[in-house]
């Protein structure tokens, strides 16, 4: 029985998930959240039991430390499922990651070289590799990049008309973000279509709370709307997605704000928590559908951004075999769906209402029998595409 151990850690939390791979089966699941503030928040789930406890956590260290003492008393215990590998997500992989990678001082140094492009999370994730290496010291690590998927990009679609010099001498360029669930999306469509991978033309549109949207053609990401970091692009939960960079200047000028300043109204109090004063879509569709004006502008300027990708996406590709909706809002919100596809119909785009408004488990279709284009929900399973890739870079068999 292999099993690899998942590990997502952010600058305050660490997420784990213990996956058994033969069956692909999540043996039990946590999270340790507040690393470094006074009272730590620790959550287990081993089957159907959930368990909660308040402890302090400084530092990334003590948060596997309470991680192993979920398993060693919540189970399973780690002696009869112990993992072969550990798999790492890290957001920014830059020029240098173009695939899963193992784990050794010098992979650690490249991570860490990378943390100017990424301030908001390598150091993050670096923290979590370097402790995870120090609790399981003889199997291997391997770490998975979000920006992986992206590096088939073509150079027309990640350069940005900057001076060649600056753009070269500070890397900066369109890397994407959300690679790993571009990737397993896309995969499952073709699965799901029964179409080879290395064929099917693919929008995916991931739409959580951070959100961007890829034109995968024949398992390539050729087009992804996030930039050099996950600003860009869609309107999300917080975020502004696209905006004249000009604004800045603006504001800057005229109302005094500093870089932090912007970073933080760009990055977290913009998007539709902005517009509207949440950022979350349940609440923003329901007050938007009950006659709030200010909800439902924000849920015009939502939609209206996520069509003009497609558009761009659909011409990018020479037309789609399937648009795959994934994401916390892709996944549920018949509405966001329903108001996006709308009078596609042209394009070979017919979305069956009935369908779209059925509640399923799993990946369904939610396309008329007729559409040409084939849409599709597919639930997006980052950790367990981590789990996959991991296994593969360290060549353990999967049973
Ligand atoms: P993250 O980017 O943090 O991973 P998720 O993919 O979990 O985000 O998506 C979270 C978002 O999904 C929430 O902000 C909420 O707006 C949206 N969401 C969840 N359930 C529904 C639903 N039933 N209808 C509409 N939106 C939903």
């Amino acid at each position: 029985m292999s099993v690899v151990l998942v590990v997502n850690s952010g600058s305050s939390s660490l997420k784990y998930q213990l996956i058994e791979m033969a069956q692909e089966r999540t043996l039990a699941s946590g999270l340790v959240e507040r690393i470094g503030e006074a009272s730590g928040n620790v959550v287990h789930r081993h089957g159907e039991e959930k368990t909660e406890r308040a402890v302090e956590i400084v530092d990334h260290d003590v948060a596997f430390e309470a991680m192993l003492e979920n398993f060693a008393q919540h189970g399973p215990s780690l002696e009869e499922a112990p993992p072969v590998a550990v798999g790492h997500r890290v957001v920014q992989g830059g020029r240098r990651f173009f695939e899963p990678t193992i784990v050794d001082d010098a992979v650690e140094r490249d991570i860490e070289e990378l943390i100017p492009l990424a301030p908001l999370h390598n150091g993050a994730n670096l923290a979590g590799v370097r402790a995870a290496r120090r609790v399981f010291r003889s199997i291997p690590h391997v770490t998975v990049f979000d920006t992986a998927f992206h590096t088939t990009m073509p150079d027309s679609a990640s350069y940005y008309a900057l001076d060649h010099d600056v753009a070269t001498k500070y890397r900066v360029r369109k890397y994407g973000a959300h690679g790993t669930s571009h990737k397993f999306v896309s995969e499952a469509a073709a699965a799901h279509l029964g179409r080879p991978y290395d064929q099917l033309r693919t929008v995916v549109l991931h739409i959580g709370n951070g959100a961007s949207a890829c034109a995968v053609d024949g398992g390539r990401s050729v087009e992804t709307s996030m930039g050099m970091t996950p600003l860009e692009g869609l309107v999300m939960g917080t975020r502004t997605g696209d905006i004249d960079p000009a604004v800045l200047f603006h504001l800057h000028r005229k109302a005094g704000y500093s870089v932090d300043q912007l970073d933080e109204l760009l990055n977290r109090k913009s998007g539709l928590l902005g517009l509207t004063g949440t950022n979350d879509v349940r609440d923003v569709t329901e007050r938007a559908l009950a006659g709030d004006q200010r909800a439902a502008l924000g849920l015009d300027v939502y939609v209206h951004r996520m069509r003009h990708y497609l558009g761009a996406y659909l011409v990018a590709l020479a037309g789609a075999d399937a648009i795959a909706w994934c994401g916390g809002v892709g996944e549920n919100s018949v509405e966001v769906r329903r108001r996006v596809l709308e009078g596609m119909e042209w394009l070979g785009v017919e979305l069956d209402e009935a369908r779209n408004a059925e509640r399923v488990e799993g990946i369904h279709e939610i396309s008329t029998d007729a559409s040409r284009v084939r849409v599709l929900v597919v639930p997006t399973d980052e950790e367990l595409e981590i789990a996959r890739q991991t296994l593969q870079a360290t060549g353990i068999a999967v049973g």
